[in-house]
This record gives C-alpha cells, sequence and structure tokens, in this order.
C-alpha cells in the first residue's frame, strides 16, 4: 500500500479536517529519517515545517480556506532558495548560505497550502547525472543501494520513489528530471522553458534551465505544475501559462500521431531497455495511436552542442561566487584576488571547476567563433528539425537513457563517460519543448523511463498522452 494518497485527496481531507497538515509533516520527516540511508536529503527543516502546519491547521479550524495543496508535504532539490535552512546547492562554496528570500516556486506552492519539509540531495550546482558530484555525499537508488539514482536531481526522484513526501521539485537543464526520474520510477515533467519561473533556483545554464515535480503519478504532477507555472515579474523569460488547468486531463491516445525517434532507438541502446520501450509502442498502437518512426539527423550533434552552451552558461552563472557574497570565504588569504582564488580553488568540486574551464575556453576570442557560435548555429538547425516534425507529428517518444541505472563509482573517472547518460534528453532543453519521464517497466530488476515531447506551450496535450500512456503502462 502506498504511504500517500493522491495530492488532490490529501489536499481535500486537510482542508476537511479529516487529516491533520501536523500529522502528514510528522509523517514526512519520520520517514526521512527511517530511510536515511539512501542518503536523499541534505537537510530536512523540522521547525518550520511544523510551524507552518500548525498555522494551517489553525486556519482550517477558523475556517479559513488554505488552498488546493492544503498540508500536502513536499521536498525541494536544494538549488531551490528556501526559508528555514542553508541553500547549498550541495556545492562547499555555498556552505553557510541562507536564503535572503524565496523562490517564486516555493511561494506559489505556500500560498497553496504546501509545506516544504526537506531539502533533496544532487550533483552539485546540477552538474551531473547521477549525484556522485554532490560535494557532500551519493544518494542510493531506492532499488538497488549499489547504484546511482540518475541526476542531477537524484534526491528529489529517490524521495518520490521511497515516499518520503508525495512530490518533490527538481529542475532540468539537461534532463535532470527526467533521467532520475527514468532511473528511479518515478513521473517527471521538464514543462516548456519559461513556463515556470526560474526566481530563486541557482542559475545553471540559464538559456535551458527549467523547473518541474517528481511525482507518483502524471495527475499528481500535473496539479503540483498547475500551482506553480504562470508569467513572473522576477523572471523575464517566463511565458503566459495555458488558461485552462493543467489538472482535469482527458487525455486519450486514440488518433494521436506519436513520432518514435529512429536516433534514439540504434545503436548503444541497452537491449533491456529497448524491449521496455517497444513494448510501451506496441500497447500506445493497440490502444489506436499513430505511431510512425522519424528521424531527426542533427540530432547526433546534441550531446556536443549541449557540452559547448551549457558550460559557457555555466562559467558565467559561477563567475558569482567569489567567496565575497555567499557562502564559503577561504580564511588564509592575505589579499581580496587571493581570497577570491583560494574560495574558488577549495569551494568549487571537480566538476565546476571542469565546466569553468570549458566555458571560459570556448567564450574567449579566438575559439569563440570555432565552438560557441558553431555551437549556436548548430542549436538553430536541431530547433528547425523540431519544428519541422512537429508539423507532422503530434508528439515524440523515445527512451529516457540508453541504460538503466549504473553502478555507483561505474562513471565517475570518465566524464564523457558520464555525459553520454545524457545523449536522449538534452536536444528537448536545446529546444525549449516539454518533456516527460513516465514509468515504463522494468529491465534486471530496475526501472525504464518512457520519454515523451511535444512542442512548445503543448504542455496540456502533454499531460494528456502522459496520463493516458501511464494506465497503459501500469
Ligand atoms: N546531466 C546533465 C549535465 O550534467 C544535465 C544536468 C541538468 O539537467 N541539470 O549537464
Amino acid at each position: 500500500m502506498s504511504a500517500w494518497l493522491p495530492i488532490a485527496t490529501i489536499a481535500q481531507k486537510v482542508q476537511a479536517g479529516e487529516l491533520k497538515a501536523s500529522e502528514l509533516v510528522e509523517q514526512a520527516l519520520q520517514a526521512i529519517a527511517s530511510k536515511a540511508q539512501f542518503q536523499a536529503i541534505i537537510v530536512s527543516l523540522d521547525d518550520a515545517a511544523h510551524e507552518r502546519a500548525k498555522d494551517i491547521d489553525a486556519r482550517i479550524a477558523r475556517g479559513e480556506n488554505v488552498g488546493r495543496l492544503a498540508g500536502v508535504p513536499f521536498i525541494a532539490k536544494d538549488n531551490f532558495l528556501v526559508f528555514g535552512a542553508e541553500t547549498t546547492a550541495a556545492s562547499n562554496i555555498l556552505k553557510g548560505f541562507t536564503a535572503p528570500y524565496q523562490s517564486t516556486v516555493i511561494n506559489k506552492l505556500e500560498a497553496e497550502g504546501a509545506i516544504c519539509v526537506a531539502k533533496a540531495n544532487l550533483d552539485a550546482f546540477a552538474h551531473g547525472s547521477s549525484t556522485e558530484n554532490s560535494d557532500f555525499f551519493t544518494t542510493k537508488n531506492p532499488h538497488d543501494e549499489t547504484r546511482v539514482p540518475g541526476g542531477s536531481s537524484g534526491g528529489s526522484a529517490a524521495a518520490v520513489v521511497l515516499e518520503l513526501t508525495p512530490f518533490a521539485l527538481g529542475s532540468d537543464t539537461g534532463g535532470s528530471i527526467r533521467l532520475p526520474a527514468s532511473f528511479c520510477g518515478a513521473v517527471g515533467y521538464k514543462p516548456t522553458y519559461g513556463l515556470v519561473s526560474r526566481s530563486g533556483v541557482v542559475a545553471m545554464a540559464s538559456s535551458t534551465d527549467t523547473i518541474g515535480p517528481l511525482a507518483r503519478t502524471v495527475d499528481d504532477a500535473a496539479l503540483v505544475l498547475d500551482v506553480i507555472a504562470g508569467k513572473d515579474a522576477l523572471d523575464s523569460t517566463t511565458i503566459d501559462r495555458d488558461a485552462v488547468s493543467y489538472t482535469d486531463l482527458l487525455g486519450d491516445v486514440k488518433g494521436k500521431k506519436i513520432g518514435v525517434i529512429k536516433e534514439y532507438m540504434g545503436e548503444g541502446l541497452d537491449q533491456g531497455v529497448k524491449a521496455c520501450i517497444e513494448a510501451a509502442i506496441e500497447k500506445l498502437k493497440a490502444a489506436g495511436a499513430e505511431i510512425t518512426e522519424v528521424s531527426l539527423p542533427s540530432l547526433s550533434a546534441a550531446l556536443a552542442v549541449y557540452y559547448i552552451i551549457c558550460p559557457a552558461e555555466v562559467s558565467s552563472n559561477l563567475a558569482r561566487y567569489d567567496g565575497q557574497r555567499f557562502g564559503f570565504t577561504s580564511s588564509d588569504a592575505e589579499s581580496l584576488d587571493e581570497s577570491y582564488s583560494k574560495s574558488r580553488a577549495v569551494g568549487f568540486g571537480k566538476e565546476a571547476k571542469r565546466r569553468i574551464m570549458i566555458g571560459t575556453y570556448v567564450l574567449s576570442s579566438g575559439y569563440y567563433d570555432a565552438y560557441y557560435k558553431k555551437a549556436q548555429t548548430v542549436r538553430t538547425k536541431i530547433i528547425n528539425e523540431f519544428e519541422a516534425i512537429f508539423a507532422k507529428v503530434d508528439f515524440l517518444l523515445g527512451p529516457v537513457a540508453p541504460m538503466t541505472a549504473f553502478k555507483i563509482g561505474e562513471n565517475v573517472d570518465d566524464p564523457l563517460q558520464m555525459y553520454l547518460t545524457d545523449i536522449m534528453t538534452v536536444a528537448v532543453n536545446m529546444v525549449g519543448i516539454p518533456a516527460v519521464s513516465i514509468p515504463a517497466g522494468v529491465s534486471d530488476g530496475l526501472p525504464v523511463g518512457l520519454q515523451l515531447m511535444a512542442a512548445q506551450k503543448a504542455d496540456r496535450a502533454l499531460l494528456g498522452l502522459a496520463k493516458a500512456s501511464e494506465e497503459l503502462l501500469v
């Protein structure tokens, strides 16, 4: 039996006085403590969460309407600014940093009665695919403690599958919501770029950073999206949300035109993963979907393009961590310059340094044209290919990753091998379209995610398809 009711039901029961927010917070905090060996959590917000729960229970006792997420506990990836604990992004350089303001999404969730109970582990600054780049510790896969949960939102995905809370927040710059969702067996939703405000989330690569939910069902993810989506004056890249709700999904597979991405189904794809995806395709076909194979030839360049543009933006975004304003400062510097360099040398981990160096290199005069500019040109080509395909099909389908969860330690000494994990997720970010990972079975006891994608702003349609598919696949 699952530990949590559907999110909408929890909120209704809390509002009706049948469940107490304080009991739900206690349940979440106890689950966090009893499953501590998975190391999904960096810090729990016991006092702040209890206080909020008490307030919510009191407001309900007074007859107030608390909101659509009344009393629902959740966990935020530790790159979200949240009051009540440090925000570290799992990096040593942010140790000791407390948020002067909260992220817009946290404010929106709280305004509907949700309660943040903990901060989840991640690859430091969200750079990675396994949480092994966390400066603190590696989260373990809920299905096999010797394996990674995926990354970078690995703590959030593990938390949801371990049922610490009904949902968690993640960020997806190149796959970081979908990959851990696939590796852990959760639903992970990456919205259209700009649909959810990035304000108050530690920036990684600003042109592809997106915020979204990890949950156990598409309905739960859709409800969270409905609360957090929309234009925000604090993030100039945000767009208007759909006028209609993202909930009440009336998805139907019948008659939907779905393109299977040929480039994702070929060489290098693990046979067990392939079998799950093919079985899913058959079920969708049997339910009336019109499935064809489609080709996006420039996809072969997507990973290379991403690993130029992403580090370029990372090097710029990480420049602000100079040891003076945020978190950690080296104590043995004799001048300001020395303080900058020592704080950065000690505070940043290996992967952040690697990305700063690559990013600075591809942006430097002399190499800018050869790398950064060329990557942007190819990015435009990829965008054009996706646009042309979406004139022919409603949705695209493929795996999330070529493999299931790998062993802890297996790829840590080989960054290129690690980057290959992202080969089927990064294009979505380059193009800014929405995509979702839903559980599509298991291979050797490990979860396999099915990735569904839609055109920009077709989030509602995508969630509808995801819901209909989820029903067919489970
Ligand atoms: N794994 C990818 C990377 O390391 C994506 C990370 C992310 O989406 N935050 O860049």
